[in-house]
């Protein structure tokens, strides 16, 4: 059925005056339409933007359209038995998830009723999903590093606690890979809490998820919140939301907690869905005009409190799909103004073989700079650089020019240092293996291997240190930085290992 708005209007005036006869309490409305997953109530004077009501069968809606004789509402569950004439109720309360320790290695809902089976969840405590984010007051700068164990994230777009940095790319290329390596690799640190929140993807998609992190022993410190593709959109519009009020929780009891929203371009047509069937008015790409408020007073949320507030955090990784690579559409621009950089996947180097997919040319974070321990920036700073130059001057090789010798050399370097930043998944790294691992490309140690080699070599180049000579490893963690002393261990360490690789 498509209603032009006056239809609706008309139609609703004539519901209103049919059933205003019968409606005394404020409490209880009528339906006076549904369809499409929207209901239109009388009554209910005194309903709050947000409340949760009751339908019959038990079904809840969402007040989000406070309008002068009636209330619009979204419904977050089966509608086809309710009809016309139907009793709504007040429950009083703004739509809000239980929160606290009792989530950890659960996976649930975004009205956080468990869906994994284990049975309920034993806490008491809710929160409102919405929030007003903490002020600038509140906060402090970002400082600590939050290692993602990716090399290629962690030495040249490093992130920091309390940071939001975007994970953007065409569909396929390892963006939800980048996050859950993330996410495996808090079991080093210990003290980080993870939040996924999957978002319009495939039920399959996130058992997947689900069943990794519990391989990889990292489901005890994480909590999944899932809205599926076959949720109503009202669920997937919420979703993040009620992951961030979650997180909250935990951060203002002054943990640490990381958050991967995958993915918020689905929240936004979601939003869109809801919005259009609200009949609000369409703006840029038929996304209602809010949408950029949408993300941004999400986004706000993730943040370092500062240490009267008890020092939390909470790092958001939020993932937007681009199509055909195109990331100055609307939502991504959206986003990439809201976040702290960018991490950008590309589907030609993934298909090239380059994993994890990033283009570090355009992958950008804007604040990590100051949480990086100094070693990792003192191998990091030349990487940069020397990447730089080989992009440059990769586009005269393919010419087949004759090269000079510096050309040739930095070629050489640049081809085994991307050979160098390719890494599989779930095998994130420990920062001192990863600071290890660049030294020996930037002090030229793959220079004159074979390309294929550089993998193999790298590997056998960790193995050894952590056999023959843990101690340098240790350093590295303990001095935080490489002194003359160290640089010089570890070039002599790497000579003695070269050695041997070639024999
Ligand atoms: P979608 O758009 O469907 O959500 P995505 O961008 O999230 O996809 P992933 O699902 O993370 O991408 O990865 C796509 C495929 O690439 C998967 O099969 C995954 O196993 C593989 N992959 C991702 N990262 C790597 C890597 N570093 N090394 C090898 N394979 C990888
Ligand atoms: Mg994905």
């Amino acid at each position: 059925m498509n209603l032009r708005p006056e239809e609706i209007g008309s139609i609703l005036k004539q519901q209103i005056e049919k059933y205003q006869s019968q409606i005394e309490v404020s409490d209880v409305g009528t339906v006076i339409y549904i369809g499409d997953g929207i209901a239109r109530v009388y009554g209910l004077e005194e309903c709050m933007a947000n409340e949760l009501l009751e339908f019959p069968g038990g079904t809840l809606g969402m007040a989000l359209n406070l309008e002068e004789d009636n209330i619009g509402c979204v419904l977050m569950g089966p509608y086809s038995h309710i009809q016309e004439g139907d009793t709504v109720k007040r429950t009083g309360r703004i739509i809000s998830v239980p929160v606290g320790n009792s989530l950890l290695g659960r996976v649930v809902n975004p009205l956080g009723q468990p869906i994994d089976g284990e049975g309920p969840i034993n806490t008491d405590k809710m929160r409102p999903v919405e929030r007003i984010a903490p002020g600038v007051i509140e906060r402090q700068p970002v400082a600590e590093p939050l290692q993602t164990g990716l090399k290629a994230v962690d030495s040249m777009i490093p992130i920091g606690r309390g940071q939001r940095e975007l994970i953007l790319g065409d569909r396929q290329t390892g963006k939800t890979a980048v996050g859950v390596d993330a996410i495996i690799n808090q079991k080093k640190s210990g003290d980080v809490i993870c939040i996924y929140v999957a978002v319009g993807q495939k039920q399959s998609t996130v058992a997947g998820v689900v069943q990794k992190l519990k391989d990889e022993g990292a489901l005890d410190y994480s909590i999944i919140v899932s809205a599926t593709a076959s949720d109503p959109a009202p669920m997937q519009y919420v979703a993040p939301f009620a992951g961030a009020a979650i997180g909250e929780e935990f951060m203002e009891q002054g943990k640490h907690v990381l958050i991967v929203y995958d993915d918020l371009s689905k929240q936004a047509n979601a939003y869109r869905e809801l919005s259009l069937l609200l009949r609000r008015p369409p703006g840029r790409e038929a996304y209602p005009g809010d949408i950029f408020n949408l993300h941004s007073r999400l986004l706000e949320r993730a943040c370092k409190l500062n240490d009267e507030r008890g020092a939390g955090s909470m790092t958001a990784l939020p993932i937007i799909e681009t199509q055909a690579g195109d990331v100055s559409a609307y939502i991504p621009t959206n986003v990439i103004s809201i976040t702290d950089g960018q991490i950008y996947l590309e589907p030609e180097l993934f298909y090239a073989g380059q994993r994890p997919a990033i283009n570090v040319g355009i992958s950008v974070s804007r604040v990590g700079g100051s949480a990086q321990i100094k070693a990792m920036k003192q191998v990091a700073g030349s990487l940069r650089l020397d990447l730089a130059q080989y992009r440059e001057l990769q586009a005269f090789a393919q010419f087949g020019a004759d090269l000079d010798k510096n050309t040739q050399s930095r070629l050489t370097r640049g081809e085994r240092l991307m050979e160098l930043l390719k890494q599989g998944q779930y095998v994130p790294m420990s920062v001192q293996d990863q600071v290890a691992s660049m030294f020996a490309g930037n002090q030229g140690f793959m220079d004159d291997l074979p390309v294929e080699k550089v993998t193999e070599f790298e590997q056998g180049w960790l193995k050894y240190l952590r056999n023959k000579k843990p101690e340098l490893l240790d350093a590295i963690v303990e001095k935080g930085k490489l002194d003359d002393d160290l640089m010089g261990k570890l070039k002599t360490a790497c000579k003695e290992y070269k050695e041997s690789f070639i024999s």
